[in-house]
């Protein structure tokens, strides 16, 4: 038989009472000690109406009767053995918390995560963080990013309203081949830095006026259009800001002052890069759309063999969105 000291209150005054806690079979019992030798049972019950309380280092334990009346025991030792002759299992995180080796391994895990997560995880962390920023602080982002390169890069576009009335009809036209379309909207820009289109989280997509004169085709327009949506869709540049102003930024960026993200922005808008997997995602995204709108992938693949075959230096376009030669085959579906 199992028994431990205990102080017993009835739940009712604040009478304590010195008492034997123990346990038969399923069955346990509170004696009283006072009495002596012939001990009274104060009162018994089956075990499944008990409730203990979780194990803390140096709390008391409380057993706890269905009408109110616990127990408090403070011989943790004892008491455990009770309990695991009773087969009663602490839930796994008290087990945890209450070992050491466990407390240490998940005190390990976290540094271990942070630092190869620092390192290598930070790609699939930034998205995390991309896809939990709220829509209205990536707008601000990408107000912040747009004025600034309005100042720097951009003048207003020489291309006729009509013109980009038509472009961007035909686009709005175009069915996201993916349900969760981003918001996004046209932007028309002439630029100093040549044939260009980007996204900025925002939304805003901007295309200029030498990549559409460069293209002579609407539908490899659409095509390039398309595959800024995909960057969109995917948030790219949200995570490529998130991840390249790393954990104090995108805590600030959550936590809402955006100021210092914004900050940081230019410098990295110009060294802009997005990953060769992003640029697959998008060109995967743009090749959906265009064959869920029944445009050829030619237009698209010859869009991108044209922007290649530009001096570098003329356009930065294939330098903040890099690929291998093996892209235009893909698109094309040769490999
Ligand atoms: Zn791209």
């Amino acid at each position: 038989m199992n028994k431990v000291a205990a102080i017993y209150f009835d739940g009712k005054t604040s009478r304590l009472h010195h008492v034997e806690f123990s346990v038969q079979g399923d069955v346990a019992y509170v004696n009283d000690l006072i009495t002596g030798p012939d001990q009274q049972i104060i009162r018994s019950c089956p075990l499944s109406e008990l409730r203990v309380s979780e194990r803390t280092r140096h709390a008391a334990r409380k057993v706890t009767f269905s009408d109110g009346a616990y127990l408090e025991i403070t011989d943790h030792a004892t008491f455990n053995v009770i309990l695991e002759n009773t087969g009663y299992q602490d839930s796994t995180v008290v087990q945890l918390q209450q070992s050491w080796t466990g407390t240490l391994a998940a005190l390990a895990a976290v540094i271990i995560t942070l630092t190869v997560g620092y390192v290598y995880g930070l790609p699939a962390a930034s998205r995390v963080v991309a896809f939990s920023v709220p829509v209205s602080v990536e707008r601000k982002l990408g107000d912040g990013l747009l004025a600034f390169l309005d100042k720097h890069i951009f003048q207003p576009s020489k291309l006729p309203a009509a013109r980009q009335a038509e472009l961007s009809a035909r686009f709005q036209s175009l069915r996201p081949p993916r349900s969760g379309s981003p918001k996004y909207q046209l932007v028309f820009r002439k630029s100093a830095i040549g044939p260009n289109a980007f996204a900025l989280p925002s939304g805003d997509i901007i295309i200029t006026d030498e990549i559409i004169a460069l293209m002579k085709d609407d539908d490899a327009v659409m095509g390039v259009l398309a595959h800024e949506l995909g960057h969109l869709h995917e948030r790219h540049l949200t995570r490529r800001i998130i991840q390249s102003s790393a954990v104090g930024a995108a805590a600030t960026l959550l936590f809402g002052d955006v100021s210092a993200v914004i900050a940081n922005i230019p410098t990295l808008m110009l060294d802009m890069k997005y990953s060769r997997d992003a640029e697959t995602e998008a060109d995967d995204y743009a090749m959906q759309m265009l064959d869920a709108n029944g445009i050829a992938r030619e237009h698209l693949a010859a869009a991108f063999e044209k922007l290649e075959a530009l001096a570098p230096g003329v356009s930065p376009y294939i330098s903040s969105h890099p690929s291998g030669s093996e892209r235009v085959m893909r698109i094309r579906g040769n490999n």
